[in-house]
């Protein structure tokens, strides 16, 4: 049975003080019949404080929001997987549309980050979404495809249990602009029998597949009730601790 996963991504917001404050306060609200698992990914720079304080709560842990493609060396600035996994996080979001756009992420790029996060037994919520011009061109499933089967599909059955999928349209990211129900559970649906058609049942059944874009407490019911959307990544509103614990216990 795959799990139903909701994530914080706070991309570069809140300091180190802020984050603390946040995840004490959502730690402290949870239900304890919590049963989504939960991942913040907070800054690398207090990352490990974050993953120690969620060692406290078995549904929750902490991801990176990237790694490097590199395994050590001379990269200055750079964050190698080792180090995560060192800091105690389980997951590295790979692929956010915000990497992709801004630093020329490639698909080719994400395979080998796939394998930097693999090689240091981290999981990976990989994500990919289209632009509006390319929903509009008609061009949405066959960018997703490309996405998906150039960064993944040269991963086996067994790998593929620590791959997380969050589909992103870009043109529902931060802008208050979600992707309606329909929309979303046609491309999530899409994704899944992609993984069918790859690695059979097992795989595509297994996998949980998120949604993002805009996705807040009052729409997170709605689209997580859908048959094929496991959960979400949420920028903006995991920022606020009571929006947060409404969206994890949305479905
Ligand atoms: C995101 O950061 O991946 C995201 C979906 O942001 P927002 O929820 O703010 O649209």
């Amino acid at each position: 049975m795959r799990k139903n996963i909701v994530v914080g991504n706070w991309k570069m917001n809140l300091n180190r003080v802020e984050g603390i404050a946040l995840v004490e306060d959502i730690l402290s609200k949870l239900p304890n019949d919590n049963n989504t698992h939960i991942i913040f990914a907070p800054s690398f720079v207090y990352l490990n404080t974050v993953a120690e304080l969620c060692a406290k709560n078995t549904k929750v842990v902490a991801a990176a929001q990237d790694c490097s493609a590199n395994r050590k060396g001379a990269f200055t600035g750079e964050v190698s997987a080792n180090m995560i996994a060192s800091s105690n996080a389980r997951y590295v979001i790979l692929g956010h549309s915000e990497r992709r756009v801004n630093f020329k992420e490639s698909n080719e790029l994400l395979k080998t980050k796939v394998g930097q996060a693999f090689d240091s037994n981290l999981k990976v919520i990989f994500c990919c979404g289209e632009s509006l011009l390319q929903r509009e061109s008609g061009l949405h499933f066959k960018w997703i495809k490309s996405s998906i089967s150039e960064s993944l599909f040269h991963l086996s059955s067994e790998e593929f249990k620590n791959i997380v999928i969050a589909y992103e349209p870009i043109w529902a990211i931060g802008t208050g602009k979600t992707a309606t129900t329909e929309q979303a559970q046609e491309m999530h649906f899409f994704i899944r029998n992609l993984l069918f058609e790859k690695y059979g049942n097992k795989v595509a059944l297994g996998t949980s597949i998120l949604y993002g874009g805009s996705c807040n407490y009052e729409n997170a019911k709605e689209l997580f009730a859908s048959q094929d959307i496991d959960g979400g990544l949420i920028g903006g509103s995991s920022l606020n601790s009571d929006d947060f614990i409404e969206i994890t216990q949305s479905f």
